[in-house]
């Protein structure tokens, strides 16, 4: 009850597109009674959480924040959302995102931009000169829905999606945990694709303990996904006695890259004093091919969402144009009706990308430089690196006002820089808050790990938080 009260008292944020109250209460009755009698079905029966609105959800309407998909509702839940109520975990609302989580300010979903928690708060508005309705941070993306429903308390952990960055970007910037899992950890059964070859769910929590108690769940083998793994063995929680002096940390000299701000390159030296003072090994490091992982990600991830979005064609799912003088006409305005300028551009570009005279030399090219990415971080961990610290973003979050700026709509696709290589590599990573900045707005650090070390991971994630 308190969540969804909070819910609707932050109704200004625009964090969920639905809220699924009625289902909730009854689910919330039914654990209610069971953790009365004393036999809860685990961690998190009863647990308040809410899900991307990429993720279906049996029964319940899934849009990605677009046209194309407004009614679409599923007859199944994603795998991962499945494995949450069979803990008891209590289902409170769908979040909003970019159009089909493409995006890093949760800006561009038809149902509007989601707003940031934190220039609600104290500090950022003392300093702020303009009243409270325009002058309002954007929350990151694109799980921007999902960061600011856990840093504005009205879920306990949230769902994301993370193809370059969209869950670890969001949540650094609305200062809560965001953990994005090695590929294949988790099933991507029910996750409406992105990039296939990236996608991973996401999961956002108020601190890595809990983020542990999630993965602990909702990894391992699906066999409606072929590309999950087994889980590891992991213990039921993170281990209380660890000694951070067995810990080699890379700093990778790449990563001081251009537009990052002051504050970020401040906290990010700090904690890798920390580390050092603690008695970790603290070295620098390269990852060389690091300055082409955003080209190299965009020719990727056009040349997939290409492929993907063909199935919005006005006869499967969801949206279907009034047009009706050919099969073709239906098809071409239905996709005209039902798509943003950002989803047709990424279409046209990956079409473009994979004309037959253009193959070798974009998404062949783009496929070798992905691999250099994956054996820059293969090299560094062979070398006995743990975990890299690194930052998540450039900067704390933009005011919405410049960040839909033309000019600043570059500098957005720059700030997956330190994320995007992470989700083309396949390795885990997750990103922690660290200070607020003078502006009031929170800093995330991003800490590296080895494919399915991710348990390792969040055990020095503990350690920092
Ligand atoms: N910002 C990146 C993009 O627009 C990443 C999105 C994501 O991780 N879903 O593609």
């Amino acid at each position: 009850k308190k969540c969804i009260n909070q819910i609707q008292r932050t109704r200004y944020l625009n964090a969920y597109i639905t809220i699924t109250e009625e289902t909730a209460m009854e689910q919330a009755l039914r654990a209610d009674i069971r953790l009365s009698t004393g036999k809860p079905l685990g961690p998190l029966d009863g647990i308040p959480f809410s899900v991307k609105d990429n993720f279906c959800t049996d029964n319940i309407e899934t849009t990605c924040a677009s046209n194309m998909l407004k009614g679409y509702v599923p007859p199944f839940n994603a795998t991962v959302v499945q494995k949450l109520l069979d803990q008891g975990a209590v289902l409170v609302g769908k979040t909003n995102l970019d159009e089909f989580a493409m995006g890093s300010g949760s800006a561009d979903g038809v149902f509007g931009p989601v707003r940031n928690p934190w220039s609600y708060a104290t500090q950022y508005r003392e300093q702020s000169k303009e009243d409270p309705d325009s002058d309002w941070t954007i929350t990151g993306g694109s799980s921007g829905g999902s960061a600011a429903a856990v840093a504005s308390l009205s879920s306990f952990l949230a769902l994301g999606s993370d193809t370059g960055g969209s869950t670890r970007n969001p949540g650094s910037l609305c200062g809560v945990v965001a953990l994005k899992p090695s590929y294949g950890l988790l099933s991507r059964h029910g996750l409406i694709p992105l990039v296939n070859s990236m996608d991973v769910p996401g999961i956002m929590t108020r601190s890595v303990h809990d983020a542990a108690t999630v993965l602990r769940i909702l990894q391992g083998r699906d066999e409606r996904d072929s590309t999950t793994v087994q889980a590891p063995n992991t213990p039921p929680s993170l281990p209380e006695h660890f000694d951070i002096r067995d810990i080699c940390v890379g700093i990778p000299k790449e990563y001081h890259a251009p537009g990052l701000s002051k504050d970020t390159l401040a906290q990010w030296s700090r904690v890798a004093a920390m580390f050092e003072q603690a008695g970790a090994r603290v070295q620098e490091v390269s990852l060389p091919h690091t300055q082409h992982s955003i080209v190299c990600y965009h020719v990727l991830c056009c040349c997939e969402v290409a492929s993907n979005m063909a199935r919005f064609d006005g006869l499967e799912y969801g949206h279907r144009s009034a047009v009706d003088s050919s099969t073709d006409a239906m098809y071409a305005t239905t996709r005209h009706e039902g798509f943003n300028n950002v989803v047709r551009r990424r279409i046209l570009s990956g079409n473009y990308f994979l004309l037959k005279s253009n193959y070798e030399r974009y998404f062949v090219k783009a496929q070798q430089i992905r691999r250099l990415i994956t054996e820059d971080f293969k090299t560094v961990f062979r070398s006995g690196i743990d975990v890299l610290l690194t930052p998540t973003t450039l900067s704390d979050a933009a005011r919405y006002s410049d960040f839909i700026q033309e000019d600043n709509r570059t500098r957005s696709a720059q700030e997956d820089v330190f994320t995007q290589p992470v989700n083309m590599a396949g390795v885990p990573a997750v990103t922690v808050p660290t200070a607020l900045s003078p502006r009031g707005l929170p800093i995330g650090l991003q800490l590296i790990g080895q494919t399915l070390q991710d348990w390792k991971l969040l055990t020095v994630a503990h350690w920092m938080e």
